[in-house]
């Protein structure tokens, strides 16, 4: 290989598979045989490198692992059915009974969820903790055994200073955990600045085209082949081959998709801030911290809107975004905080992190530019209160 081929090359571009094929083939089978009982004998024994059942190992599956791994700049991955099939794989696996977890504040509503009620029924207990505060962190962490992160936040998009997080954690021996799915292993790597592990939804961005649910999560082999061990092999939530192929595919045109999602996000935030009807943009384009260790922005951000824009007729009024959950596919998308406010019940994020009913997520997708501003300043326009 020349030695000027870029890593991204390198990495998107595979060497010819079986065949010849450009593309890598998917291993769309439960078990792999043995051709005879000695070789069956040896793997059961952990000897060679043979696939035994698609639940523990399949080579789509391990190809996806090896590239985002590789990306992230970690020495391993364990892909899962999910980004929650990743989250509570790796906290089941590196914390137990007794344990102390701090998780910042705004995290993903079900991982929220996940801490809240799932941990205190394994006894574990949770703390949350303003991300953005340092002092309260170092306070928070002594004696705790995990600190989850997000950054750039989900929905109030706020950014954690991860390497002055990461000196603090390591100086109080407390494992680090980002879910890094706004920035993708193209725009951020926290395992560079010293965060154990980075989980993605892979549903979003990577798959990027809003047809496979999966996760991955990357950190040291060692730590890697524990979760497994547990997580996948014993807890089950394993991906599939079919959707780890869906997602090499969408890893190849990832970076081309991020420029473009950048280039749409950055035109429409300089709009949104200057409109009279958007109190507030929450992106990190628009609150640019000194510590940031973002390497571009993604294309998801909120907004405020003023107190003459009605919620429910804004989101109403859209004609190319499409009213829904998730992001990082070809759609654009609106998602207002007044509907998880009112879904209301135990363990509501939106609820117990008091978030403004007049916020809206917008999922800035890969339509024409022109004509997504047309629909959000046509929303605003027709929104307006009496
Ligand atoms: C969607 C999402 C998750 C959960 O991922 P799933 O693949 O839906 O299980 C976790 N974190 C963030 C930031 C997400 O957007």
């Amino acid at each position: 290989m020349k030695k000027n081929i870029t890593r991204t090359t390198r990495l998107l571009k595979d060497k010819a598979h079986s065949k010849r094929a450009v593309a890598p083939p998917i291993y769309q089978t439960s078990l792999f045989s043995f051709e005879k009982y000695s070789d069956l004998e040896e793997s059961f024994c952990g000897i060679g490198d043979h696939e035994i059942y698609s639940r523990v190992r399949n080579p789509t599956v391990s190809l996806f692992e090896e590239k985002v791994a590789e990306l992230e700049g970690g020495e391993a991955a364990a892909a899962f059915a999910c980004g929650m099939g990743a989250i509570s794989g790796v906290i089941m696996e590196l914390a137990e009974q007794g344990d102390r977890i701090v998780t910042v504040k705004h995290t993903y509503p079900d991982a929220y969820r996940f801490m809240k009620q799932l941990c205190k029924k394994f006894g574990m207990t949770t703390e949350f903790v303003d991300g953005t505060d340092l002092d309260a962190i170092e306070k928070s962490i002594q004696g705790a055994k995990l600190l989850y992160l997000e950054s750039p936040g989900s929905f109030m998009m706020e950014e954690q200073n991860l390497a002055a997080i990461a000196t603090l954690a390591k100086k109080h021996g407390v494992i680090t955990i980002i879910d890094n799915s706004w920035s993708t292993p193209f725009l951020q790597n926290p395992i560079e600045l010293g965060i154990d592990v980075v989980i993605h939804s892979a549903s979003k961005y990577i798959s990027g085209h809003s047809d496979v649910v999966a996760g991955i999560a990357v950190s040291r082999q060692e730590l890697i082949t524990e979760i497994k061990r547990n997580s996948t092999a014993l807890l089950g939530a394993k991906l599939s081959a079919h959707e780890a192929g869906l997602l090499l595919r969408g890893l190849r045109t990832l970076p081309v998709r991020l420029k473009q999602h950048q280039e749409s996000a950055l035109i429409i935030i300089d709009k949104l801030v200057r409109h009279p009807a958007v109190a507030k943009v929450y992106h990190p384009y628009v609150d640019k911290k000194d510590f940031s260790t973002l390497k571009g922005y993604s294309s998801l951000l909120s907004i405020d809107l003023a107190d003459d824009i009605d919620v429910i007729k804004f989101c109403d009024a859209f004609e190319i975004f499409h009213i829904g959950v998730s992001w990082g596919g070809y759609e654009s998308l609106v998602l207002p905080a007044l509907a998880s406010i009112k879904r209301g019940g135990e363990f509501n994020s939106a609820v117990d992190f008091n978030l403004s009913p007049q916020c809206v997520r917008l999922f800035i997708g890969l339509e024409d530019v022109n004509d997504l501003w047309s629909d959000i300043e046509n929303a605003l326009e027709k929104a307006k209160k009496a």
